[in-house]
């Protein structure tokens, strides 16, 4: 290796001294594998002296921090077995209970050391914590903590790095000697005049201050640092994005707003609501421009985004241009194509719809028509996108149910037009404030209105002993008339015996509780002909019980079905349950939802079911969606293609996301942003993260 490889962040963590093979084999497993990955593990929180109450002035049922020395540690027998640890701070006793695996806590600590542990205060005799947090303090550099009041980073571990000596304490240690060796190498990643307006401190200083803050002061401005350059880069991609729709070409300019499209308004059974209005203006101004339109519809489940998407399909039509309508699921491109065909193929406008399962020679055929042009609209599933389907003059694209498409795929159908306008339609309604973000690289309009007259869904959730209970009151709706929906979970992990407990639990349904109805079976595994008919029977009402895994759970559209009852509603997420429920309430009919789950039931489950009974409002939903997941699991990376951030939290730190955002948006504005982001030594590692996946090259 030679001398410039050593000094570099790129070097692996195996060469920092103190690591080794054994730890550079755990370090790899949490996904660090450089000096650079070490100096981004960042402290999980921090121990500052004047947030440690003295263990005299605990008080009972508040969680705490507390330092101390261990008395006494050891195991007591007694009714239950447990290890017992004591710790003496100079003012009192706290007592530190772990009631499992009590020979694994004997070896682990000893009497004399000092510990900083973390949990619930309770008080019995003296007060106590039962299977706190804790943080071993006995290290050299810690002493300066005890006695000077410096700040300790506490990093995160895990059993197997701590088995390998990285506890915190080990890890405080060989961050140390990282930094000692490699600090001077970590270089700038944002430009001067950003750093300076923002009053940013160097990213050197911020690293070394993350870990080891030598004040308060000093912490705060190295996570803001931080922070910053993880919002700013996240900013920028989605600029540069945006620049890159926007330059792409000119646009096409849909002129024309004739008599078809006035013609479909009018003949709608209903008054469109006055947000379906102002959505449908939105569009019209972005398609009328000779920019490519680039814009997201959000509206909650029911809302009425389809006619949205109708009017749109009819302007790009009457302008002379195609339109694919892309959908995430089979059912729901059916479902799709059924309501668009009813609409226009009485005004002689032809639907063609493209999904995987079709015979070889229907295929061709729909390729054809494609190709022709014969198709005016084309709606189906990811299939628009394969390379065989060309279009003979696509105009429109829109794509349904976006969170469950990658960014790629939305590249890959818009790429098969020249410039066509993109609309995104989501009913995964994202909290307000953070919709620019998310979707920064796209224009939002919102539908915050459902048509007038609905009800909201009465939800109960209720324990799988209540049964009985509910499907009794299920047939009492049913003999009036009313349809329901019966669903159980299919998750990928456990499919096979999912769909084997949702087919056993129709047929008992079938010959039981249900025997005088007519009950329907529907799931994924099925042939798309035998899906499809089965949902045009239920519509038709042929159909009262539809027995169902979550293959209904997108954009299903049945007025009559006024009951949903979800089996197993502790395994599902919160949009799931959400978008599943927005299956009834269609009509003007009253509705219910009953969410029977299983126990044991998880603190989380409790919370989902709890909000779903609580409110009918995706907006509320997605905030406490957000609250129990977190934004990273919340965005879900992998789908949303957003990069993990480590430090920054979108939702917290909105302030500073959006100075990033202006800075990126205003830097990816110049004529060369690239030339600008190519001089800063330090870019190479945001580019990978953030840059890479979205065409670099053709960004000036
Ligand atoms: P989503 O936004 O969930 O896709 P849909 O477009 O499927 O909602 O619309 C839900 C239902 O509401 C459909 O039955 C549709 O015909 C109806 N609908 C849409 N707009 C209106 C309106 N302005 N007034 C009354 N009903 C409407
Ligand atoms: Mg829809």
């Amino acid at each position: 290796m030679t001398g410039s490889q050593l000094k570099s962040l790129a070097t692996s963590v195996q060469f920092v001294k103190g690591v080794g093979e054994k730890r550079t084999g755990c370090l790899k497993e949490i996904g660090v594998e450089t000096v650079h990955d070490l100096f981004y593990y960042f402290p999980r929180r921090y121990l500052d002296r004047s947030h440690i109450p003295a263990i005299r002035d605990l008080r009972e049922n508040t969680t705490a921090t507390v330092v101390g020395k261990v008395q006494f540690c050891g195991i007591k027998q007694g009714k239950r077995k447990r290890f017992e640890l004591v710790l003496f701070d100079g003012t009192g006793y706290l007592n530190c209970i772990w009631f499992h695996r009590v020979h694994f806590w004997q070896k682990l600590f000893e009497k004399g050391e000092t510990l900083a542990v973390n949990g619930k205060v309770g008080y019995f005799r003296e007060f106590q914590m039962v299977h706190p947090d804790f943080d071993r303090l006995s290290d050299a550099g810690d002493d300066d903590f005890l006695n000077t009041g410096r700040i300790i980073p506490l990093y995160p571990s895990t059993e197997a790095l701590g088995k390998a000596g990285l506890d915190s304490r080990g890890f405080r240690r060989i961050m140390r000697t990282a930094l000692q060796a490699y600090a001077g190498e970590i270089d700038e990643t944002l430009p001067a005049v950003v750093k300076k307006r923002q009053q940013l401190i160097g990213l050197q200083t911020a690293i070394q201050h993350v870990h080891f803050p030598a004040s308060k002061d000093m912490l705060r401005d190295a996570r803001r640092r931080l922070k910053f350059d993880e919002l700013f880069y996240l900013e920028l991609m989605l600029a540069f994005r945006k620049r890159n729709v926007e330059t792409r070409g000119k646009g096409i300019e849909f002129i024309k707003v004739g008599d078809r499209t006035r013609q479909l308004i009018a003949e709608l059974p209903y008054e469109l609501t006055d947000a379906q209005k102002r959505v449908i203006r939105e569009i019209r101004d972005d398609m009328r421009r000779d920019a490519p339109m680039n814009r997201l519809v959000q509206g909650d489940v029911g809302s009425g985004k389809t006619v949205v998407a109708l009017v749109s399909m009819m302007m790009a039509l009457e302008n002379g241009y195609q339109t694919a309508l892309m959908a995430p699921t089979e059912i729901l491109a059916e479902q799709h194509y059924l309501t668009i065909h009813e609409l226009l193929e009485s005004i002689g406008v032809h639907v063609a719809l493209l999904v995987g399962g079709q015979p070889a020679g229907e295929r061709l055929e729909i390729l054809a028509e494609i190709k022709s042009g014969k198709a005016a609209i084309v709606v189906g599933t990811h299939a628009l996108i394969q390379q065989a389907v060309e279009y003979q003059k696509l105009g429109l694209v829109i794509i349904d149910e976006q969170h469950r498409f990658g960014v790629l795929q939305r590249a890959n159908l818009i790429d098969k037009g020249a410039t066509p306008d993109v609309l995104v339609m989501t009913a995964t309604p994202i909290p307000r404030t953070l919709s620019l973000t998310l979707y920064g690289d796209l224009n939002v309009s919102t539908i915050d209105e459902l048509p007038p007259g609905r009800k909201p869904v009465t939800t109960h959730w209720r324990g799988d002993k209540k049964r009985n209970e509910i499907y009794r009151f299920v047939r009492d709706q049913l003999g009036s008339g009313d349809q329901a929906y019966i669903v159980f979970p299919l998750i990928e992990e456990s499919e096979k015996i999912d769909l084997q407990a949702a087919i056993e639990n129709y047929e008992t349904m079938k010959s039981g509780i249900f025997a005088d109805f007519r009950v329907g079976l529907l799931h994924g595994r099925m042939k798309s002909a035998d899906k499809e008919e089965m949902m045009r029977r239920f519509k038709a009402a042929e159909i009262d019980v539809l027995v169902s895994t979550t293959v209904i759970e997108v954009g299903v559209d049945v007025p009559n079905a006024t009951i949903m009852v979800i089996e197993n509603a502790e395994r599902f997420g919160l949009p799931q349950l959400h978008q599943l429920r927005g299956r009834v309430g269609r009509g003007t009919k009253e509705s219910y939802c009953f969410l029977i789950a299983r126990y044991p039931i998880s603190d989380d489950a409790k919370k989902r079911l709890t909000a779903l009974s609580e409110t009918n409002d995706g907006f509320k939903i997605a905030e406490v969606d957000l609250e129990i997941r977190g934004p990273g699991e919340f965005f879900g990376t992998r789908q949303s293609g957003m990069p993990e951030l480590r430090i920054a939290d979108i939702v917290k730190d909105t302030e500073l996301l959006i100075q990033a955002r202006d800075e990126a948006f205003e830097l990816a504005a110049n004529k060369a942003p690239m030339q600008t982001l190519n001089k800063l030594p330090g870019r190479a590692h945001f580019f990978k993260k953030y840059l890479e996946k979205f065409e670099l090259a053709s960004v000036g």
